[in-house]
């Protein structure tokens, strides 16, 4: 019984590695941002923030994982307009018509921006 238990985990185990090797796992918590580009967002922002642009370079590096490039283009934008700059007002997520978390997705894009400078 003991035997056929140890077995069984030992199984488990080896399943759980051979699906954890099949996945990039950078990749796996990276996706995509639906944005449109249709920009209503940037014309209530009381801070000025570019979403769509900043949306546009996280995708891009999403799809080609380019570090620098990715830190180039967020470099780009002046600091008084950047993502950290944002107090979570959602008025920009009351005008997406792809109701996207915009304050969320921007923390989160600040981070890692943090985790890559
Ligand atoms: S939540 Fe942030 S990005 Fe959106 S309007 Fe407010 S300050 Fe701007
Ligand atoms: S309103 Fe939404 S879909 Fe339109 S640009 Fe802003 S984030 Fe993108």
């Amino acid at each position: 019984m003991k035997r056929r238990k140890f077995i069984s985990n030992i199984t488990l185990f080896l399943l759980g590695n051979i699906l954890l090797s099949g996945c990039d796992s950078q990749k796996f918590l990276k996706e995509k941002i639906n944005c449109s580009s249709c920009k209503y967002c940037l014309k209530v922002c009381p801070r000025g923030i570019n979403i769509p642009y900043v949306f546009e370079i996280y995708n891009q590096y999403v799809e080609n994982q380019n570090r620098d490039l990715f830190k180039e283009s967020y470099e780009k934008i002046p600091e008084m307009n950047r993502p950290n700059q944002c107090f979570s007002c959602s008025l920009c997520a009351e005008r997406c018509p792809k109701s996207l978390n915009i304050p969320f997705l921007l923390e989160k894009i600040v981070q890692e921006y943090s985790n890559i400078k």
